[in-house]
């Protein structure tokens, strides 16, 4: 039960799958090989670890490796092997065409690319004359019986009709299909197949990588993994990772609402200081006018710092008002009061004066 329970450990978790380590062993082996392109070994074990492969486009590019392997490898078996595959699985294979005869040769030397060749001409064996042997120049000695007896004479050649020259050819040569090239006007070049093939290498190496990418990623959402912003999150973790963010957002957002506050509580503070400063500055007979000022102020900020202050002053400002009523009424001891009670919170040189006049005029001096 516990051997069980151990194996069921040692292959159950984190394994790969059966189709991602096949992946690994054809990515290990094309990557040597794009390492060391001529061998034939790493070629071979390649091909052979193509059959663990699905269907799909890295087993098609390794049977295409496969022919052209096969081709640079002199190796007929795998080269049929591997044609009949990729023409059996993949009839419609791109790449399978890049292995055309054409596409790994260059232009035919012997005939640049023209496909035929000059040649000397088999009729008269390249000399451009008649091929007649008796003709020369275009007759040939003959005989004649004139009167009575043979006598030789010249006769016109038919071969050449009297011309002397080989009407099979051009001055004893002639064109024909290119020997070396077989009339193609291109030839295989081992060394074009061969930078064939590395770049094929390279593709597949690229192929590989990609494909394993996906995969990973097939996993991962296979496994209800979530992708943001380039990591994987599980949903509880999504939720968590949404959460901070929402929670990060609510905090910035009250920040800034108590920075707002704090700065409107620092003019508000600002003010009253001013406010203060300007009454504790002005003289007694032009108090009056901060009243209205002081008690709007302390009615919208019932927390400032130096409340006391501020409101002793609105008690003197009221005081010399009232003072000023009772003199303008002539209720001179009244105001004597009143003027007193305000030098009491606040020492002021004019209205002490003004209290020493009042004090004579009461007295009736
Ligand atoms: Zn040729
Ligand atoms: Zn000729
Ligand atoms: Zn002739």
């Amino acid at each position: 039960m516990r051997l069980l329970l151990s194996l069921v450990i040692l292959f159950g978790v984190g394994q790969q799958s059966w189709a991602d380590k096949n992946l690994d062993k054809v990515d290990k082996l094309s990557s040597a090989l794009s390492d060391s392109v001529k061998s034939k070994s790493l070629y071979l074990s390649l091909l052979n670890s193509s059959k663990a492969l699905d269907k799909g486009k890295i087993q098609e590019s390794i049977y295409v490796l496969g022919v052209l392997g096969a081709r640079l490898h002199k190796d007929l078996g795998n080269y049929k092997i591997y044609t009949s595959k990729l023409k059996k699985n993949y009839p419609k294979s791109i790449l399978a065409s890049e292995l055309s005869l054409k596409n790994l040769s260059d232009a035919c030397k012997k005939c640049d690319g023209s496909k035929t060749s000059e040649r000397n001409c088999s009729k008269c064996k390249g000399t451009g004359k008649c091929k007649n042997v008796k003709c020369v120049d275009g007759q040939y000695d003959g005989f004649e019986y004139i009167d009575g007896k043979f006598t030789s004479v010249k006769k016109d050649c038919s071969t050449c009709s009297a011309s002397g020259i080989c009407n099979g050819c051009e001055a004893g040569k002639r064109m024909a299909k290119c020997t070396p090239c077989r009339g193609k006007g291109y030839k295989y070049n081992a060394r074009i197949a061969l930078a064939k093939y590395e770049g094929m290498i390279t593709t597949l190496v690229a192929d590989i990588q990609t494909v394993k990418v996906e995969s990973e990623k097939q996993g991962k959402l296979a496994k209800g993994l979530v992708e943001v912003d380039g990591a994987w999150y599980t949903k509880d973790e999504l939720e968590l990772k949404r959460k901070k963010e929402e929670l990060a957002r609510d905090f910035a957002e009250k920040d800034a609402e108590l920075a707002r506050k704090l700065a409107a509580v620092k003019s508000l503070e600002e003010e009253g200081l001013n406010l203060l400063a300007a009454v504790e500055a002005t003289t007694a007979d032009k108090s009056e006018q901060f009243i209205v000022e002081i008690e709007v102020y302390l009615k919208k900020n019932p927390y400032f710092s130096k409340i006391e202050k501020l409101r002793s002053s609105l008690s003197y400002c009221r005081l010399i008002r009232d003072g000023q009523k009772y003199e303008v009424k002539g209720s001179v001891d009244d105001a004597i009061v009143t003027y007193k009670k305000a030098l009491q919170i606040k020492g002021d040189q004019q209205l002490s004066r003004k209290l020493k006049k009042l004090g004579k005029r009461s007295i009736g001096l």
